[in-house]
């Protein structure tokens, strides 16, 4: 109800609802007949739901009036899929809508904020998230954390959220706290060791070959080309396919029977995908760290043109799987921890087409010329590392300039 409603303002050029109007109306409908299954959940729920689309929808229509050089309205991948399938896209389906959450999908999450949350160093607890006291002292009672001592006792907690992946529940809150976290203290003792030689900036260069490559001679691999990914790789496209033939054998006319073979199925590929998300989000949350410990005195990154190098069909999936903007985004909040700098070059700067040596740039390089040649003054050198040296110079650069 509400998508429709706001898509027709949208097109009709009309001001988005604010989330205050749509409650009321959201409370009419519920007491309307037919409805009843929505009294099913609290209030607050639905009150929480609605806002958070509002900002969702808030944020869409933001992105669609902007329209920045190099916007496409439907991703090429959309439009491949739905012309294979015989559906016509609609606007629902334009880059950026809010997504739609299905509890039969197994990805959802809500919020509650009249819910007491009770923290102790192994337990959690949620209160009146049943209703009376006696139903929920089945279900909901003190629910055991799989890890210790991670969320501070006694504090306040604020924003929290209840997610399930299909696989496990997640509990997440916000606090406030002024005591410092295990990070910053770690990282903090590790600079006062280290105070008299603080090491210079490093510049970081992301790839697909390499995850990243960093001035100081040292690189962080791609964990896409590991033994253990390959294998689970392997794995979830034979799931993949059984999964999808046991749906055939299963098809009645337009409809589909979940036997609880395929229900199984179905969990297993699931765990593999989950599986191979930690896996190369520890990768880089390990490399993140390890470069942050160092203590340079500034990061320099580039700025990555994800859509131009998406483009490429080829390289759209190793993109994806390399997780370049979530490498740099732990590099920017792990740096503000520790209060190093963090420079991110232009976009235009031609970070691995210059000769670090004389500065003549190479305008027609090849994405397969690993090694650069430089016709001026005959410097060789591998072009992944000149591009971390010119990042390098390029943040030296850019901090002289801010300083003076
Ligand atoms: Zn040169």
């Amino acid at each position: 109800m509400i998508k429709f409603k706001q898509m027709d303002n949208f097109r009709e050029g009309h001001k988005i609802q604010t989330d205050n109007d749509l409650r009321k109306e959201f409370t009419i409908l519920r007491h309307s007949e037919g409805n009843e299954w929505l009294q099913d959940v609290s209030n607050n729920v639905t009150k929480q739901a609605i806002k958070d689309l509002c900002i969702a929808y808030k944020n869409f229509f933001r992105k669609q009036n902007q329209k920045q050089p190099g916007y496409i309205k439907y991703a090429s991948k959309k439009i491949a899929h739905y012309n294979r399938i015989g559906k016509s896209l609609t606007v629902y389906d334009m880059n950026g809508h809010p997504k739609f959450r299905s509890k039969k999908n197994g990805d959802f999450r809500f919020y509650q904020d009249n819910v007491k949350i009770q923290f102790t160093e192994t337990h959690a607890k949620l209160e009146s998230l049943a209703g009376s006291r006696r139903k929920n002292r089945q279900r909901l009672n003190w629910i055991r954390l799989a890890e210790r001592n991670r969320i501070p006792v006694r504090a306040k907690y604020m924003n929290p959220r209840i997610a399930f992946d299909g696989e496990r529940w997640w509990l997440s809150v916000g606090i406030q706290t002024t005591r410092h976290l295990k990070p910053l203290r770690r990282l903090s003792f590790a600079c006062k060791k280290r105070r008299q030689a603080r090491s210079e900036g490093i510049g970081i260069d992301l790839g697909i070959k390499d995850l990243a490559v960093i001035s100081d001679t040292t690189k962080v691999g791609n964990i896409n080309k590991t033994r253990a990914i390959r294998i689970l790789k392997k794995k979830r496209r034979r799931l993949q396919r059984q999964v999808s033939r046991k749906y055939q054998m299963n098809k009645k006319g337009d409809s589909y029977c979940k036997t609880s073979n395929l229900i199984k199925s179905e969990k297993r590929l699931l765990r593999i995908n989950h599986r191979l998300t930690n896996i190369r989000q520890n990768h880089i949350h390990q490399a993140t760290t390890a470069i942050i410990k160092r203590k340079p005195s500034f990061v320099c990154l580039e700025a990555l043109n994800v859509r131009g190098m998406m483009k490429n069909r080829y390289l759209s999936e190793k993109i994806q799987e390399q997780n370049l903007y979530e490498f740099r985004r732990q590099i920017e909040y792990k740096a503000r921890w520790a209060k190093i700098p963090v420079v991110i070059a232009d976009r235009w700067y031609p970070s691995s087409k210059t000769c670090v040596i004389c500065g003549h740039v190479k305008k027609d390089l090849n994405l397969s010329e690993r090694t650069y040649v430089c016709p001026v003054c005959g410097n060789v050198i591998d072009r992944d590392f000149q591009a971390a040296l010119n990042l390098k110079y390029y943040g030296e650069a850019e901090r002289m300039n801010s300083a003076s």
